[in-house]
């Protein structure tokens, strides 16, 4: 078996996946380093959807073409929910603004109020 951070061999207990505490310790700090990066990047993205939304969404209400989001950096991958209603249309939401696709490239904005 060797050590999973240093890839030293370990002398010992058949199930040790690392040499010492330092090492284990090392490891688990770039696990975490790892998802606290993933993370801050999504939240990242859905802050800036949100700002993108908040400001084109002044009214309650805005239809606004795609390629205009596109072009503020819009990132249509992310978002926090997905409400599908009974009609069949279908809203993603980030937090309380949602949006939808329409014909032609244009894209609904709404605002959920709580
Ligand atoms: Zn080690």
């Amino acid at each position: 078996m060797e050590c999973l951070e240093c890839g030293e061999k370990i002398i010992g207990r058949s199930d040790k996946k690392f040499c010492n505490d330092a090492c284990r310790n090392a490891y688990n700090n770039k696990q975490n380093k790892d998802s606290t990066n993933l993370m801050r990047n999504v939240n990242n993205k859905l802050r800036k959807n949100y700002r993108i939304l908040m400001e084109l969404n002044t009214d309650g209400k805005a239809k606004i073409a795609k390629s205009r989001m596109d072009g503020l950096g819009f990132d249509f991958d992310y978002f926090t929910n997905l409400k599908v209603y009974k009609n069949g249309s279908e809203y993603r939401f980030i937090y309380d603004y949602g949006y939808k696709f329409l014909e032609e490239d244009f894209v609904l904005i709404v605002r959920n109020q709580a």
